[in-house]
């Protein structure tokens, strides 16, 4: 089925300038680009992404992190994109993702992995909508 998720370039990846390396692994993995803007998160706008973390012990440091410097928010557009974005992704601790996946090579630590990704369709919508209005997914 065609879906829609959310991906996201966090402050580590933007600051080592693998912006590009990033977009080319969905590229070339037939996830479409529908939506892209850089942006820099306020700490009222991480806390909102991230409410549903916000009683886990790392909240605070997830926030700081967040908003550390400007991302890049993206909708990727294919076939399974939300599983197909989280397998290019790796898993959430880039010292277990497996090599070649986009934490693995691009991230240093669980805190800073390099990339957020819609886990289920129902919260790809719901953070599709957080960053983008509909004219801006084309
Ligand atoms: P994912 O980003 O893989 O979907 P989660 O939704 O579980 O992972 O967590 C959201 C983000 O919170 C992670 O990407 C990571 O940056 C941070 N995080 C998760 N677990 C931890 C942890 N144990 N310690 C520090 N940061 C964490
Ligand atoms: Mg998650």
């Amino acid at each position: 089925m065609v879906e829609q998720t959310l991906s996201i370039i966090k402050p580590d990846a933007v600051q080592k300038r693998v912006i590009g390396k990033i977009i080319d692994r969905f590229e070339s993995h037939d996830l479409k680009i529908v939506a892209i803007k850089k942006l820099q998160l306020s700490e009222y706008d991480a806390k909102a992404f991230y409410a549903v973390h916000k009683e886990r012990p790392f909240f605070g440091d997830l926030v700081k992190f967040m908003i550390s410097g400007p991302v890049v928010a993206m909708v990727l557009e294919g076939e399974d994109a939300v599983a197909k974005n989280r397998d290019l992704m790796g898993a959430t601790n880039p010292k277990e993702a497996k090599p070649g996946t986009i934490r693995a090579d691009f991230a240093e630590s669980i805190d800073a992995n390099a990339v957020h990704g819609s886990d289920s369709i129902e919260n790809a919508k719901l953070e599709i909508e957080f960053f983008f209005s509909k004219r801006e997914i084309c």
